[in-house]
C-alpha cells in the first residue's frame, strides 16, 4: 500500500522513486507498523535517516518534520491516504514516551 501511494521519496526535495518502506518512528523505539507511521523513501535517504542526529517526527495531522544534524527543520506533507493517528494511538504514544523517561 505504501509503495502504491508514495511514488516518490518522502524526504523534502528528494525526487527519487520510493525503493524502501520506512517506520517514521523506528520500530525499535516503539513505532507501530501502521500506515500512519509508514513512509516510502529512496535507499539513500532511508540509510541517512538511520544515522545519528537525524530525526523525523509526525504531528497530530500526519505532517512530518525532518530535523537535520545541524538542527534545521523541514516539513514533509503526509502521504496521500495516510490517516492521522487516532486519539487512542496518540494516547498510547504519550504513555510510551513517559515510560521511557
Ligand atoms: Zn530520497
Amino acid at each position: 500500500m505504501v509503495r502504491a501511494a508514495d511514488d516518490y521519496c518522502a524526504r523534502p526535495w528528494c525526487e527519487c522513486r520510493t525503493r524502501e518502506i520506512d517506520h517514521v518512528t523506528p520500530y525499535a523505539a516503539g513505532g507501530a507498523t501502521t500506515r500512519a507511521n509508514a513512509q516510502g523513501l529512496c535507499r539513500s535517504d532511508n540509510l541517512l535517516k538511520q544515522t545519528r542526529r537525524w530525526r523525523v517526527d509526525t504531528d497530530h495531522d500526519g505532517v512530518r518534520m525532518w530535523t537535520t544534524p545541524t538542527g534545521h527543520k523541514y516539513v514533509s506533507p503526509p502521504p496521500p491516504g495516510a490517516a492521522p493517528p487516532s486519539v487512542l494511538e496518540n494516547h498510547l504514544r504519550r504513555l510510551l514516551e513517559v515510560s521511557r523517561t
